[in-house]
This record gives C-alpha cells, sequence and structure tokens, in this order.
C-alpha cells in the first residue's frame, strides 16, 4: 500500500504534492518522490525515509512546475531505497509513473525488456509499467496506457505523465484505491480523498480500467475503447480527520474493514506472486522439526499454526514467545525450521531469537509485513504478508495475513511431503481462497456485534475459552480486549476451566465461547453450562447449529469453512467486540495506554 498524488494546473504543483503526500503519508511511509514538469522535461526528486527527508531535499534545492506526481512508498518488490523510490521514469525519459499496488507478472515483463535492450535502474515491480510505457508509446499517450493496462497482471493505481503531452496527466487503476478531484485552480488525482480536500470536495471514483484525462481546466473519462465515459462527481462531507481513516471513527476499525482485501492480497502472493518462490524453495522434507517463535499477537498466529502445520503436514511444532526461546537454549540443530513471526520486523527479542537460532544452525524463515525490516533482511528466508502499513498499535489486518500466509504456507508443505492428496490440497485451497468473502459476511454482523458490546461494557473480568484451534484464537480475543479496552482478560483451553479458572466465574463475569470444531461441540456446551449455572453470560462464536440465544446466551454464528482455518473467521468478531467494547469506553484506542507498534526494546 502507498500513496500517489498528481496535480495539473495553475498553483506551485511541488508544493501541492508534498501537502498531499503528507496526507497519505499513513498509507507508507518508507520513501517519497515526486516528478515535476519544468519546461525542458521531468526534474525528479525522490528519497528513502520518511516525507521530511524528502521536503529538505526540496528546500535545499527548490523546484517549479505546474504539473507534478509524487509518491509515498511502502515497499512490496526491492527495499527501501532512493532509486527503488517513486517515481520510475521509462529508460528515455519521456515517461513518469507512479504506482501503488503489486505487479505480478512483473518478472516476465522485465525479461522480455531487457531481452529488447532496456536497462532497468530499480528492483522495483512497478518500474516494468514506466519502461513498457516507453517501448510502446507511439506519440499518443492514451493508447500507450491502454497497451500498457493491457499486459499488466495484478493490481494498480496509477498517475503517468508524459513529456510530449506536459498540460495532462492520465491516471487509471484496478483493484486499488483511485480518486479524481476537480478544483477551481486545477485537477488531482490521488489514493484518497484527504490529499485534496483542502482544494476540492468534488471528487470522481473512476471504475476498475477506467482512464481518466486531467487538465487543468477538468477531468475526462474514457473506457478502453477510448470512448468517452460520463461519470457524476461525488461530494465529500468528511473533514479532514475522518477522511484520513476512510471515513471510520479509527484506524483500527479502518483497518479491520480492510482484512478482505488483505487477505485476498496475501493469498495471491503466496500461491502465484513473490512469496510462492520462497515457499517452493524451502526444503522442507529434512526439516524434522518446526519451531515458531514471536512476541503478542504474532505468537498466537504461532499457537494456531501449531495445530494447523500437525494436523496437516504432521511435522512436531513448537512455539516459543521469542523473549523465552532467545535465554533458554533450545534443543535445535540443522534439521530445524524456525518461522519467525513479527509485523514490524523489528521486533527486539525477535530478533535476538532469530540469531540465537541461525547460531545453533537452524534454518530461519521470517513472515514479516515490513520490507526490509532487520528480520527481513536478516533471516534465511523471508515471505511478507500484504497487510500493508498498520497504523493501530494493536494488530488486526497484520495478524489476519499471518494466518493466511501461514495456512498457504501448511497446504505447500503438506503437499511437498506427500501428507496431503493433490485432492485434499484443492479442496483446501479453495478454502482459503473463499475465506475473504466469508470475512466480509462476517463484518456484516458489526451492528449486532456493536449492540452487544455495548451491552458488556460493565465486566470487570472476561474469560475466553475454546477447545483446540479454537483455544488457539481465544488467546488473540482475550489479548486484543486486553490490549485497548483495560479490561482484565483470561484465555483457557476449555478442558483446564475445572482446574481453577472456575473458582473465578460468578455474576458479573462474561465468557467469550469459541467453537468450531464439530467432535468438541458437545465439550464447549458443557463448559458454556457450567458457567452460566454460575452466574456467568456467554457469548458463543461459531458454528454451533443448535445453539439458540437466550437471556445468558449470545449467540454470533459465523459461516462454514473449513476447521483448520476457522480462526480467520472467529478473530473478526472478536476484533469488533474488543474494539466496541473500548469505544464505548471513550478510549483512545489507536494508542492504548503503554503500548508501542513496534516493540524495538527488549
Ligand atoms: N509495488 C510497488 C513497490 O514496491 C508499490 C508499492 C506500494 O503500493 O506501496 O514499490
Amino acid at each position: 500500500m502507498c500513496g500517489i498524488i498528481g496535480y495539473v494546473g495553475d498553483e506551485d504543483a511541488v508544493g501541492l504534492i508534498v501537502e498531499g503526500l503528507k496526507k497519505l503519508e499513513y498509507r507508507g511511509y518508507d520513501s517519497a518522490g515526486l516528478a515535476v514538469f519544468t519546461g525542458g522535461g521531468f526534474e525528479v526528486v525522490k528519497r528513502k525515509g520518511r516525507l521530511s527527508v524528502l521536503e529538505s531535499e526540496i528546500a535545499a534545492h527548490p523546484l517549479r512546475g505546474r504539473v507534478a506526481i509524487g509518491h509515498t512508498r511502502w515497499a512490496t518488490h526491492g527495499e527501501p531505497s532512493d532509486i527503488n523510490s517513486h517515481p520510475h521514469l521509462g529508460s528515455r525519459s519521456r515517461i513518469a509513473v507512479v504506482h501503488n499496488g503489486i505487479i505480478e507478472n512483473h518478472k516476465a515483463l522485465r525479461e522480455r525488456l531487457q531481452s529488447r535492450g532496456i536497462e532497468f535502474a530499480s528492483q522495483t515491480d512497478s518500474e516494468v509499467i514506466a519502461q513498457l510505457a516507453e517501448y510502446y508509446y507511439n506519440g499518443d499517450i492514451m493508447d500507450t496506457v491502454i497497451k500498457v493496462a493491457a499486459r499488466l497482471e495484478g493490481s494498480y493505481a496509477l498517475g503517468i505523465m508524459c513529456r510530449d503531452d506536459p498540460d495532462t496527466l492520465i491516471a487509471i487503476k484496478k483493484d486499488n484505491p483511485l480518486i479524481i478531484g476537480v478544483s477551481p485552480h486545477g485537477s488531482f488525482l490521488a489514493s484518497d480523498v484527504p490529499a485534496v480536500l483542502k482544494h476540492t470536495d468534488t471528487v470522481y471514483y473512476p471504475e476498475d480500467m477506467e482512464i481518466a484525462v486531467l487538465r487543468r481546466d477538468g477531468v475526462r473519462f474514457y473506457n478502453s475503447d477510448k470512448e468517452p465515459v460520463r461519470k457524476e462527481p461525488k461530494t465529500i462531507t468528511w473533514s479532514v480527520d475522518s477522511a484520513e481513516k476512510g471515513g471510520w471513527p479509527h484506524f483500527m476499525l479502518k483497518e479491520i474493514m480492510e482484512q478482505p482485501k488483505v487477505l485476498r492480497d496475501t493469498i495471491r502472493s503466496a500461491v502465484s506472486g513473490e512469496n510462492k518462490d520462497v515457499i517452493d524453495g524451502i526444503d522442507i522434507a529434512n526439516v524434522k522439526k518446526i519451531v515458531i517463535t514471536a512476541c503478542g499477537s504474532a505468537y498466537n498466529a504461532g499457537i494456531v499454526a501449531k495445530y494447523v502445520f500437525e494436523k496437516l503436514c504432521r511435522t512436531p511444532v513448537e512455539v516459543d514467545l521469542a523473549s523465552e526461546f532467545r535465554y533458554r537454549d533450545a534443543n535445535i540443530g540443522p534439521s530445524a525450521l524456525v518461522i519467525l513471526i513479527s509485523q514490524s520486523g523489528e521486533t527486539a527479542d525477535t530478533i535476538a531469537a532469530m540469531r540465537e537460532a541461525k547460531a545453533k544452525g537452524a534454518t530461519t524463515l521470517a513472515i514479516v509485513n515490513v520490507v526490509g525490516s532487520a528480520i527481513a533482511k536478516e533471516s534465511d528466508m523471508c515471505v511478507y504478508t500484504a497487510a500493508g502499513p498498520e497504523i493501530a498499535v494493536a494488530t488486526t489486518k497484520a495478524f489476519s495475513a499471518q494466518l493466511a500466509l501461514l495456512y498457504a504456507l501448511a497446504i505447500r508443505f503438506a503437499v511437498k511431503l506427500g501428507a496431503l492428496s493433490p485432492a485434499g490440497a484443492e479442496e483446501l485451497q479453495a478454502e482459503l481462497w473463499a475465506l475473504p468473502d466469508k470475512i466480509t459476511s462476517v463484518l456484516a454482523q458489526v451492528d449486532t456485534i456493536q449492540r452487544y458490546a455495548a451491552s458488556c461494557v460493565g465486566y470487570k473480568s472476561v474469560f475466553y475459552i475454546g477447545r483446540n484451534i479454537d483455544y488457539a484464537i481465544a488467546l488473540e480475543g482475550s489479548l486484543k480486549l486486553k490490549e485497548i479496552s483495560y479490561v482484565h482478560s483470561e484465555a483457557y483451553a476449555g478442558g483446564e476451566l475445572k482446574h481453577g479458572p472456575i473458582s473465578l466465574i460468578e455474576d458479573e463475569t462474561l465468557v467469550v465461547a469459541i467453537s468450531n470444531c464439530e467432535r468438541l461441540y458437545g465439550k464447549i456446551m458443557s463448559n458454556i453450562e457450567q458457567v452460566i449455572s454460575r452466574g456467568a453470560k456467554v457469548m458463543l462464536i461459531g458454528r454451533n447449529p443448535d445453539a439458540e440465544s437466550g437471556d445468558k446466551l449470545t449467540h454470533i454464528a459465523l459461516p462454514d469453512t473449513a476447521e483448520l482455518f476457522s480462526p480467520s473467521l472467529s478473530v473478526i468478531v472478536l476484533q469488533l467486540f474488543s474494539y466496541y467494547v473500548a469505544a464505548n469506553k471513550g478510549l483512545d484506542i489507536d494508542k492504548p495506554r503503554n503500548l508501542a507498534k513496534s516493540v524495538t526494546v527488549e
């Protein structure tokens, strides 16, 4: 995920681009750049680091122009660096491009262009768009864009400038956000409304593959046959603050809602994109033991994965908190695969655990969200979650992306090990692809969950119970609640209830029970009866055909899915529940007290 912006008009384009990028920095912040038409051609300035680095550069070497495009990057292909920053130029510097998204067939396109003598400057997937445009350019930029788009696979929102047509910007999108704004002094393209809101509240939302042609005096839309398309503008009524959150009151809720797309992108990358090559390269046949080590929610993702890997691959799995693993002198050697999970890729304990594993000769595989982060660079292999930048401190979409990637890994390993038949793998693969739509249907229950959460604000203590894989996700539900709502909560395996925690159940206790394991359904229902008879109220999440909501029990039903993937659905309810409990308490949800997004100290 990144932010793109473009402007053509009467005002200082460089100033407007920098100002707009500031409003898009939440979408990506590892580097930034812009290209401005200065008369003879493009001037490009791009820098690794926060936007402030680019700003200082521009302050030191001022640039002027009325047409410009800009980008704030969240690297997916090629580490954050000056050269990998956008805009990218074609080899003859006639075309400049900013790109948000992922070009899945970038390797094939790059090789084809290289075989025709074209040299690439960066490691990004995005540069193929500029090079391809330059290659096809025949004097008509719209024809060129149509031709290029027809050859791109993946997702994109593009802002394009052509040296021969300096009063025009072209924008096109597929599966990524793009808005077009029109103001009295010029036209804008941008990834999101906040970038333009200071200048206009009138925006167009192009459909996939529609081409927007922006000029100083307005914008025209065309389909891929170059036929004009009529579009109605929308008037934005949001404030700048709520526009940054896509209209949602908090980043956390916005990020919860983004999960269907995040899962789609992550699964695609594991099955046919960049991650696939890494996954295929893992020598799982020679792995005797898998050790997963991580902190916080990433650790909980590891617990879910233990159930999935052991069931599908039959390989023994240990899960360790990174802060424990690093000091416990684990009994591992070259036959161990150590999987490190970290959203930021900078978690101090996980970095130390990785170094410990490497020192013992194990192979390390990282699952991280931030390209070019310490763990990504130092581990033997790395696969990326496609969650984009996560702003809320309490993770939601990055956690879900970790789960999806772990499922994809487990299926692939199981097939390689002969533990899963091709037909079985195909069935699970189909279930995996179906998850994003099922998450959408769980998200549609938001009103019910919100109402229920509002009635739960008074509880002092909440217990989460589940068995098997439901226990694993109960751990994440409990963590999410305490992180943002400051309500005391604990997660227990249902079978442990009688070994202690049941003594704490009384009136004014809430129990959240998760039940997706068919053969354990009777067991969890009897746990529920036990706590209800001691005064607790229960929220039951799962597929429980016989469960009926009543005075003491509220049942949130989930869609059918493969049992091993059910945590991805349960967690949506758990996230929304925690969010609304905290929201009803009026807390600072995106920045909970005492917590930081990336824990870079021990
Ligand atoms: N795939 C592009 C890159 O890595 C764009 C990433 C984005 O959308 O942030 O540069």
